[in-house]
């Protein structure tokens, strides 16, 4: 998309066009539980960006033919609301949401124990209900609170950012203007316990120099969501005795 010679992303200061600095995120809101017919649920607001993420199972496979002996199916789709963007969004999967339920799939399935339940399904579904950039990491942010909440065990949370550069200055947690007329966008999602990076899609170029500092950036952005996943937790399951159990 041709950007307009007068917009301007970032001025000298490096404050950016809705006021952040360089390596700020913006304002992150988390709610665990939020739906009552799925297992497990999340929301995660990221500035505009809203998502919720709903877990159901372990359950039945079906077709049941396509159980596997030795583990769960993990099913993922993500998708976003045809209200969600500007333009209208045709109402079946796109190539582009097909494809992102599966990096958020395989991403999910580095820290989830599927061995744990063979035979059956856990279906992840991720619903954008409002987009405004970094909506594939806001979904796995969201998706693996709802699985923490289904009971369903996992070596970490995931959590997720982008991070990119815009008019030549690297910028954690896009909106979607830095998005689309940035030079470079780059999802990452990591498991912050691990130490372990589950996703990293790059969009655009970064040399070596700034892929290293990019990196970093999305480390310190994806330890502040880590801990607003595990506060946000911590609050849905203070106070339950074990009795309750
Ligand atoms: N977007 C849109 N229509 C679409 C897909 C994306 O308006 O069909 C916008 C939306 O704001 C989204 C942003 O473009 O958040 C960036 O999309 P991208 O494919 O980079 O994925 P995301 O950053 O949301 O994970």
């Amino acid at each position: 998309m041709v950007k307009d010679e007068k917009l301007k992303l970032i001025n000298e200061e490096g404050t950016r066009i809705d006021g952040r600095r360089p390596d700020e995120l913006r304002p992150l809101k988390i709610e665990i539980g939020v739906l009552d017919k799925s297992d497990g649920s999340a929301y995660v607001e990221l500035g505009k960006t809203k998502v919720f993420a709903a877990v159901f199972g372990p359950r039945e496979v079906h077709p049941k033919h396509l159980a596997l002996p030795d583990r769960a199916i993990l099913n993922c789709r993500y998708h976003m609301a045809s209200f969600s963007v500007d333009e209208r969004k045709p109402l079946g999967m796109t190539r582009r949401e097909i494809e992102l339920s599966k990096v958020i799939r395989e991403a999910l399935e580095s820290v989830v124990f599927l061995e744990e339940f063979p035979r059956t399904s856990i279906d992840v579904y991720i619903e954008v209900i409002q987009a405004d950039g970094g909506t594939r990491t806001a979904g796995l942010t969201a998706a693996s609170l709802a699985l923490a909440e289904a009971g369903i065990p996992m070596a970490d949370l995931v959590a997720a950012v982008a991070v990119g550069k815009i008019e030549g200055h690297l910028v954690l947690d896009l909106c979607d203007l830095e998005d689309k007329y940035g030079e470079a966008d780059m999802p990452v999602a990591m498991a912050p316990r691990l130490n372990s990076i589950v996703l990293l899609q790059l969009n655009g170029r970064l040399a070596k120099e700034d892929f290293r500092r990019a990196l970093e950036f999305a480390k310190k952005g994806i330890t502040e969501i880590y801990q607003k996943q595990r506060e946000a937790l911590r609050k849905k399951y203070s106070g339950v005795s074990l009795m309750e159990v």
